[in-house]
């Protein structure tokens, strides 16, 4: 990897990542089309990628995904989520969850209800599975999320990261 042209998280996180996500979204999409078998077989360094964004984020300096995004909760999550707050699964519901638009249960308003104001999660230990792999990128058959990243990508740093500088080594 050419160092010198590595796109940095730091980069990132001090200009708009929306406008650059909005910039970049159609090339995101024009690489994929022309690079699928490439994308397919790009595993390995896809999570290298990820590792090397990670890296560079501090994610409490961000927190955007808590902010905004709202991670589908599970029934094993509710029973996490009620196991950190020493209360009923059904009182979880009735205090912090809605059912959305699919049928999954999601907080009922973000920023999320656990997000602190130094952007620590009050449950993080046993926070939603949704939340712990976000944004995705270290699963195996990225080319299957890859439309998801770019959507990401408007969010997360890391996301961003990862699309950017997998063209650059597949290029
Ligand atoms: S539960 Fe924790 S990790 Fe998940 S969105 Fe809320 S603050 Fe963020
Ligand atoms: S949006 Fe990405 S970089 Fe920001 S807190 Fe979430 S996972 Fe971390």
């Amino acid at each position: 990897m050419a160092g010198k042209d590595l796109f940095t998280v730091e980069t990132l996180r001090a200009a708009s990542l929306q406008q650059l996500a909005q910039k970049s979204e159609s090339a995101f999409k024009q690489f994929f089309k022309k690079n699928k078998k490439k994308i397919e077989n790009a595993d390995e360094l896809v999570l290298k990628l990820h590792k090397q964004a990670f890296l560079k984020t501090d994610c409490l300096q961000c927190a955007n995904c808590c902010r905004t995004l709202g991670p589908r909760i599970t029934g094993k999550d509710i029973d996490q989520i009620a196991k950190a707050l020493r209360i009923k699964p059904a009182k979880v519901i009735e205090n912090y969850l809605r059912i959305d638009e699919d049928n999954d249960y999601v907080f009922q308003s973000m920023p999320c209800p656990f997000l602190m104001n130094d952007n620590y999660c009050s449950i993080y230990e046993n926070r939603p599975k949704a939340c712990r792999e976000y944004p995705h990128t270290d699963r195996k058959r990225f080319y299957q999320i890859y439309q998801l990243t770019v959507k990401n990508a408007y969010t997360c740093p890391v996301a961003y990261s990862v699309l950017e500088n997998l063209q650059k080594e597949l290029k």
